[in-house]
């Protein structure tokens, strides 16, 4: 994608379909002279102020809408160049024509991204705001939401900048070593590591936060397991009715397993109902089984179902002691409380359990009145993490790293597992009182792979790569 800069560029960038307003940008050099070749009215004067008005084609001279014109001058515009929005009638037609008048009056079409890329080459906001803007047009949540913003203000990019110029500094102190090597000894190598060591567990802080920022992108997959009749389908939906923030409807990977995405005290979760083992127990074994281990194993909080009224089967053992026996956090959600039969007893839930340290709380729930969810939905949070990352008292909190910063790229945690690597390998060096200026080499390695998350070092590919992700518009 090549991003003439030279150019003015517009496009359309409010969502296409039947609207009150929609809004049109223009940026460039030339945003105004464009601007004014098809606007009458007394066209602002003044940076950040709107004027009333018509936009006419420069051809024909129709009148084709009446609408508002901001300008924004440049440097202060999100662009940082010269910007204007013009806000007409919504729906498709009218803001069209705007935009080809635009077009007819010399500005050209703007490209996927282009409007945040040109922030990013103006120097506005660097390469992980300019992904966060990304992730905060698509966050599903509030709490989502709440962590790109969070990126967009620069949180995770200060982050990053002050370990990395940490990084150049001991790559500095190094090299004035070199230079004098007389002053190299115990003491200077003892001051490196600590500084090292330091880098290192800022880069580790934010790696520990991935996994929350994996839940936030992709939402937190917990797997009913249960077998039929216990009650499954009846929690997935009485979640889904109490949750009333449902997001998206995923469709089922396969016709056995059913998929729902809901979103539980702000975090984006997907329900998965193993319906597959709905077949007779023998299908199960044949074929189910795989794919509910498969299911299972992928799952970041597994939910077995029982049914209290009755009681603990020997399929029942079965499943608590293969799930358990897994890797993932297990909570036991108890149905069908409302018949009040209440033959499955905690103590015999967890002598199958064994003493799998993967077993979290035992729940009590009917699917029928809705009796227990919150507990339930608790319980799910506070397994997630281990606990770590929503306790019983701040369920729902996603907690960041650092300034409240969580990593939620894939991209950024392989840039910090890189630099990680880098840093390990320097101290090593610097430990082992092996020549400072492999040391400097590796340090350099880290300082560049810091780089790409906020862009310094990123390739022209992966600039490419992430604007493209964007719409038109934006
Ligand atoms: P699944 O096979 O595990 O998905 O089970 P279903 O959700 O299809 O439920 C099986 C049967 O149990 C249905 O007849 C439900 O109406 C009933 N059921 C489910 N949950 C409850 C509950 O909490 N209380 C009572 N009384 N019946 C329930």
């Amino acid at each position: 994608m090549e991003f003439n800069q030279g150019d003015t560029i517009a496009a359309i960038s409010t969502p296409a379909g039947e609207a009150g307003i929609s809004v049109v940008r223009l940026s460039g050099p030339e945003a105004v002279a464009v601007a004014r070749r098809v606007f009458r009215g007394g066209f602002p004067v003044e940076s950040h102020t709107v004027a009333y008005g018509h936009v006419v084609d420069p051809l024909s001279r129709e009148t084709l809408d009446e609408v508002l014109l901001t300008v924004f001058k440049a440097p202060r515009s999100y662009t940082r160049e010269d910007l204007i929005e013009i806000g007409c009638h919504g729906g498709s037609v009218v803001a069209k024509s705007v935009l080809r008048a635009l077009l007819r009056a010399g500005a050209r079409a703007a490209a996927a991204g282009e409007f945040t890329a040109r922030a990013f080459l103006n120097g506005r906001i660097d390469l992980a705001q300019s992904e966060a803007v990304l992730d905060l047009i698509r966050s599903r949540t509030g709490t989502a939401a709440a962590a790109a913003l969070a990126q967009v203000r620069g949180g995770l990019s200060s982050a990053v900048g002050d370990i990395r110029a940490e990084v150049i500094g001991i790559a500095a102190r190094i090299e004035a070593g070199i230079d004098f090597p007389d002053e190299v000894g115990s003491a200077l190598s003892e001051a490196l590591s600590e500084r090292l060591r330091a880098a290192i567990n800022g880069v580790e802080r934010l790696l520990e936060t991935g996994e929350r920022g994996r839940i936030l992108r992709e939402g937190l997959r917990v797997a009913l397991a249960g077998l039929p009749n216990v009650g499954k389908s009846s929690l997935l939906n009485a979640i889904l009715r109490e949750e009333r923030a449902i997001v998206t409807d995923v469709p089922g990977t396969t016709r056995d397993v059913i998929e729902e995405s809901a979103s539980i005290s702000g975090i984006p979760v997907v329900l998965v109902d193993m319906a597959g083992v709905r077949d007779t127990l023998d299908t199960v074994e044949r074929i189910g089984v795989e794919r509910a281990r498969a299911e299972i194993s992928e799952a970041g909080v597994v939910v077995v179902v029982l049914d209290d009224s009755q009681g603990i089967t020997s399929g029942d053992e079965r499943l608590i002691s293969d799930v358990c026996a897994g890797s993932r956090p297990v909570v036991v959600a108890v149905n069908k409380t409302d018949l009040g039969v209440g033959r499955v007893v905690d103590d015999d839930v967890r002598r199958i359990a064994g003493d799998a340290l993967r077993i979290g709380r035992i729940v009590r729930v009917s699917a029928r009145t809705g009796g227990g969810l919150e507990d339930l939905e608790r319980a799910i949070l506070a397994a997630m993490g281990g606990g770590a990352a929503a306790g019983p008292a701040g369920a729902g909190r996603v907690e960041g790293g650092p300034g409240g910063v969580v990593v939620t790229r894939l991209r950024h945690l392989d840039a910090l597992e890189r630099a990680k690597a880098a840093l390990l390998e320097s101290l090593g060096i610097v430990e082992e009182c092996l020549p400072v200026d492999l040391a400097s080499a590796a340090l350099y390695d880290a300082v560049e792979s810091l780089g790409e998350i906020t862009g310094e070092t990123a390739g022209e590919d992966i600039v490419d790569r992430i604007f493209s992700e964007f719409c038109v518009g934006k």
